[in-house]
């Protein structure tokens, strides 16, 4: 269950009513059409749920997720998505939207590749290195997943921020040098005596700055935490429009941007997986039957309880 999934949950966002979610997923080929090349029956594959129309100037570009048009009829969003025993999969071509699993990867770890290539496309997306600090907001499976990826791509430091014990822990398994917990201090505070202030005394200095709190308060201190000419990149959905300190963002000239779903990374995630460069395992809480959905999405609501809830059907 992803946390987008619940926005459609609770206030029927994202899709239209009798909408069968469901676009995180691994399964077992049981039947395929005639012109589908390089996988047969039985093949265990996962499944990169956007359509695209491969024709529009965002797919020419090589920027297909962005695609201006075949976007409405994707699995989970227009089609019906996962959430079943079976799903179909449209216009299967192997390596673009559908991937072989590794042997060595298990169900459940190949059902997170969709959202574990959502936080690799943040972490290229905000290109860190080696002497960077780079802050997490958010240790939701997002922002946990976003903690391995900075590592896996070789981030300086990485600080994740939470209020949660249990995620700040498992942040720090997953590669995070330093934790803070936004309920005992205030985070803004704890990074700049980490960082030191920003230019003129003002906020911290944080090279890189990713937040996916989804958190309109917190995108406002994540702008304070970056630095002059830093990155700051945004992971996370809001409930309604925020506020965010413009003239900041202005005078320290930094970059922004939303980082939205992945430009081709799951071959990638796939094999970071295989390697054991990083890990799924970690991150989920709960596994569901496919009767018991409603109870496995009031799993996912509850943050003091669960990370990531799985429905196996
Ligand atoms: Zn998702
Ligand atoms: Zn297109």
């Amino acid at each position: 269950i992803c946390g987008s999934d619940l926005h459609s949950y609770l206030e029927g966002a994202f899709v239209a009513p009798g909408q069968v979610m469901g676009h995180e997923f691994s399964g077992k080929i049981v039947e395929m059409g005639k012109e589908v090349q390089g996988v047969k029956i039985g093949d265990r594959v996962t499944v990169m749920p956007l359509t695209i129309c491969g024709r529009c100037p965002r797919c020419l570009e090589g920027s297909s997720h962005l695609c201006e048009i075949g976007l409405a009829e994707s699995v989970a969003y227009g089609l019906p998505g996962a959430f079943a025993e079976f799903v179909r999969v449209p216009n299967v071509i192997l390596g673009s939207n559908l991937f072989k699993i590794p042997d060595n990867v298990d169900d459940a770890a190949a059902a997170l590749v969709e959202p574990l290539a959502v936080a690799l496309h943040a972490a290229k997306m905000s290109a860190p290195g080696p002497s960077d600090t780079c802050v997490v907001l958010g240790l939701g499976s997002i922002g946990l997943n976003t903690v391995q990826m900075l590592k896996a791509l070789g981030a300086g430091r990485v600080i994740g921020i939470d209020i949660s014990p249990v995620r700040l822990k498992l942040a720090a398994q997953l590669g995070a040098d330093i934790t803070i917990n936004g309920r005992e201090v205030d985070a803004l505070e704890a990074v700049t005596e980490i960082t030191g202030p920003g230019a003129y005394g003002v906020g911290a200095r944080a090279d890189i700055v990713i937040e996916a709190s989804g958190v309109g308060a917190l995108l406002n201190q994540a702008v304070s935490m970056t630095r002059a000419g830093g990155k700051l990149r945004i992971a996370a959905l809001y409930e309604g429009d925020v506020m965010v300190p413009a003239n900041q963002i202005v005078q320290k000239e930094m970059s922004v941007s939303g980082t939205f779903a992945y430009r081709g990374e799951f071959a990638q995630v796939l094999s970071l997986l295989a390697s054991g460069r990083i890990q799924a395992a970690p991150v989920i809480t709960h596994t569901f039957a496919l009767d018991d959905i409603e109870q496995a999405f009031r799993t996912q609501l509850d943050k003091d309880v669960s990370i990531k809830v799985q429905v196996a059907p």
